[in-house]
């Protein structure tokens, strides 16, 4: 990213997301107001996310969604100030896709490209919605989880997985058990439904090592006790959600105790389970912090959040050139500089 000049009020970032299986095409005004959060999904007909082919689905519904989109903010391309995207990190094929479109729209529009992390979007369409402005940010996703904070110019990583993200720890097992991804109801929500049918607690692996944590032997622990037959699905569902979202909370916690932040924010798609937001809100009840969860329609993957964080990285200056819009696979959010945050 290299430095330009300011921008004034009044003026409109549309933002491209294409990091996995969503294409989004969000716009959003430099004062904070989405007009527009459009996507559209890939589902995989079995098994999870392939590369090529979520790839190959953005490619087909990007003019689709692109133009509802425009349509429903009200706002021309022509009046467009810069095109954002999603730069990483995620999927090298469905990163690909979205920069594409994007580089394409910012040549023939003659308008700035602004290259966005998209773990950053997350955070701050967070705040944005929830009016958090300094929170230990629990950010938990089919392909990330993290927890991190602001500190010294950056988002810095307070404790991570070590292996598999939170949603994909739930998508993997509920693939194992047979459940059938459906269309506005993610695995995720599949086994949230299934865990209140149950109360009982089956011992399975509780692996946090530091501030980091794993879940790869969770979901085989999980798959095992399932085939093993003594317990019933729900059973599972329900313990499976009880670890890891204990392993999460605790990590969140003891970044809440180091930083004194006074705020929590959850983040991601994860952020939809309602048993998750339950022990957050204990831990940081229990600092005497403000929980806050980003509402429904921003936490899975989003455009409006990639045309958020463009509006901010743009006010201050930040653009993408074109020959340096590479996608970027591992972009890990503590390499970014946020200067709009003092
Ligand atoms: P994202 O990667 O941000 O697009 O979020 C997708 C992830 O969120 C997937 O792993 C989903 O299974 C997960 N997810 C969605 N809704 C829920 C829910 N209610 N409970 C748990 N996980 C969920
Ligand atoms: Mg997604």
């Amino acid at each position: 990213m290299v430095k330009v000049h300011q921008k004034s009020e009044g003026s409109y970032c549309l933002g491209i997301e294409s990091t996995a299986d969503d294409f989004g095409v969000g716009v959003a005004t430099f004062d904070g107001e989405v007009l527009a959060n459009k996507s559209d999904s890939y589902i995989p007909a079995e098994g999870g996310i392939h590369p090529r082919e979520a790839a190959r689905h953005h490619a087909e519904v990007a003019d689709t969604v692109l133009q509802d989109a425009l349509s429903k903010s009200g706002v021309k391309a022509s009046e467009l100030t810069c095109i954002a995207f999603s730069q990483g990190p995620g999927l090298g094929p469905s990163l690909r896709t979205g920069a594409t479109v994007a580089r394409a729209l910012a040549s023939y529009l003659e308008i700035p490209l602004v290259g966005v992390n998209h773990s950053v979007a997350h955070i701050e369409i967070g705040k944005l919605q929830t009016g958090a402005k300094d929170p230990v940010t629990l950010y938990a996703s089919g392909g990330n989880t993290m927890v991190t904070a602001f500190e010294s110019g950056r988002y810095r990583v307070f404790g991570e997985t070590l292996d598999i993200a939170l949603g994909n720890c739930l998508d993997v097992f509920a693939r194992e058990a047979g459940l059938k991804h459906k269309k506005g109801l993610p695995l995720g929500a599949a086994i949230e439904q299934l865990a209140l049918k149950s109360g009982r607690l089956i011992s399975l692996p509780y692996v946090v090592k530091g501030m980091d944590l794993s879940l790869s032997g969770l979901v085989t622990a999980a798959t095992t006790a399932l085939q093993k037959g003594d317990c019933t699905l729900e059973d599972v569902c329900y313990s499976l959600q009880e670890h890891a979202f204990s392993m999460v909370t605790e990590v969140t916690e003891r970044a809440l105790a180091h930083t004194e932040k006074k705020e929590v924010l959850l983040t991601g798609g994860v952020a939809a389970n309602k048993r998750l937001q339950a022990m957050l809100k204990v831990i940081a009840e229990e600092h005497d912090a403000k929980f806050s969860v980003v509402p429904l329609q921003y936490a899975t993957d989003n455009g409006a959040m990639i045309a958020w964080t463009g509006t901010l990285a743009y006010r201050h200056g930040l653009v993408t050139p074109i020959d340096q819009s590479m996608v970027k696979l591992r972009w890990r959010v503590d390499k970014v500089d946020v200067p709009w945050i003092q």
